[in-house]
């Protein structure tokens, strides 16, 4: 086994890139492979059984190995495995899975939904139907996007051009035209307050007057994260998102919600937006609606934008946008099965329940170890933020290798988490327990302790 484990190393060094990190780190940090799973746990080629802090990658929401999504996959494949949406042609399981989504998007008034194959094309699916509503509504100038700094769009050109962290963007330099981005109501690091209430009249403020600056007539929309996620689990005040709602009415603007880490649970409601008690116009899915059984993204528009398509046939109107795997007959069969579990077994909830367990297991860290400055998160969204200074609360450099440290002690006590610069990030699987949850919370006291002890040493 050891021989197949350093042939595969040697074979991913040779020949695979991975997201987001150097060549360089990956040949030097050679990746754990995983080779097995079931339900929260999922275990490597040495062995070695963990459970899955991350939940894949915030999305194997149903749990690893689930016979039903299998057999929903197995079965579609016994009939048909692929053909296409477009020219005329579709499969039963895109459409049922449309009539699906509409339906559990009901109380956003969800409409009509369009099919891709991942949370980035969600996105660019999103901004793109966003101006062609514009032009088919007759405001043509209406081009522009606002969205929030730290946000996590994706990474297609549209979606970095949104993107919040410039560290994403600036290598793939120039992006789209026309997009700013404002503060993000962060209570932990701001300039403004800590005051919630005054946090978010600071970042509407700010909102209002970019709009004024730039004119509301020529902004398309705002894209935001009901939770932002990738950009370190940020959650705003419980007021910000009905307000920037109420903003976007007032100026006519599109709110688009990029639902594709909090769409089908995770933040402890069905949609992260419901949670705050908005209704956005368009939703960018992903991740969760196939739990990452099979790649699935979906973007839903609400009935104010969908019935701009059917006021009459111009050639504005054609949908001249889709991807080969729009509507893939095993991804939306897939989604069948997984958004049966979603609601069968009431994923919401249980995410709403263990993240109270999790999150009340992990607080305490933000006290008895030195260099956790806060734990935050809503349900089974979870961030722990590295301090080299509690009083600056000044982000740990994330090149000191101390989170990945701590995340590697977390590791050898049998819990995955994931070290993103300078925050512990964990979204595990919805289905999980109490046992896997207790688990992870002692893996990262130990891990926290454990650092503490040596540092002192
Ligand atoms: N939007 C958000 C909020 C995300 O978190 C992600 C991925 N983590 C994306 C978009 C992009 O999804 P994908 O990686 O599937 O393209």
């Amino acid at each position: 086994m050891l021989d197949r484990n350093n042939f595969l190393k040697d074979q991913n060094t040779l020949h695979q890139f991975h997201p987001m990190t150097h060549p360089l780190i990956s040949r030097e940090h050679r990746p754990q492979i995983i080779v097995d799973s079931d339900g929260c746990y999922v275990t490597d080629i040495d062995g070695n059984r963990m459970v899955d802090g991350l939940g894949g990658l915030w999305n194997v929401n149903v749990g690893h190995n689930r016979a039903e999504v299998k057999a929903a996959i197995v079965k579609q494949m016994d009939r048909i495995s692929y053909y296409s949406s477009f020219a005329g042609t579709a499969t039963a399981p895109s459409i049922e899975l449309s009539a699906r989504v509409c339906q559990m998007g009901a109380t956003e008034e969800v409409d009509k939904v369009m099919f891709s194959a991942n949370g980035s094309d969600a996105v660019e699916t999103a901004l793109k139907l966003a101006r062609q509503y514009w032009k088919l509504v007759g405001e043509p100038m209406r081009t522009k996007f606002i969205s929030l700094k730290q946000g996590y769009h994706g990474v297609h050109f549209g979606g970095l051009s949104v993107n919040g962290t410039p560290y994403y963007r600036t290598v793939y330099e120039p992006l789209l035209p026309g997009c700013f981005q404002i503060d993000t109501p962060w209570t932990y690091r701001n300039p403004y307050s800590e005051d919630p209430a005054e946090l978010t009249n600071a970042v509407i403020t700010q909102l209002e007057r970019t709009i004024y600056h730039e004119g509301a007539g020529t902004i398309a929309a705002f894209i935001a994260e009901p939770i932002q996620g990738a950009g370190g689990v940020i959650v705003p005040p419980a007021d910000f998102w009905p307000r920037l709602r109420a903003v976007c009415d007032q100026h006519g603007i599109l709110l688009i919600a990029d639902e594709v880490v909090t769409g089908f649970g995770r933040s402890g409601s069905m949609f992260g937006s419901r949670g705050w008690g908005v209704k956005p116009d368009i939703m960018c899915l992903a991740k969760g609606i196939t739990s990452g059984y099979v790649p699935l993204g979906a973007t839903t528009l609400n009935k104010r934008v969908a019935s701009a398509w059917y006021d009459g046939f111009t050639p504005e109107g054609v949908i001249m946008h889709g991807y080969t795997s729009t509507g893939h007959p095993l991804a939306c069969a897939a989604a069948l099965a997984v958004l049966d579990i979603v609601e069968g077994e009431d994923l919401p909830g249980n995410a709403a329940r263990m993240g109270e367990r999790l999150m009340a297991g992990l607080k305490p860290l933000a006290e008895t170890c030195s260099v956790v400055g806060e734990v935050r998160g809503k349900g089974l969204m979870i961030g722990l933020d590295f301090v080299s200074d509690k009083k600056t609360r000044t982000p740990i450099d994330p090149g000191t290798g101390i989170v990945e440290r701590i995340a590697g002690y977390a590791r050898e006590k049998g819990a995955i988490v994931r070290p993103a610069g300078s925050v512990i990030i964990l979204s595990p699987p919805l289905v999980i327990g109490e046992a896997e949850i207790d688990v992870i919370i002692d893996a990262l006291t130990y891990g926290c302790a454990r650092y503490d002890a040596e540092t002192r040493a």
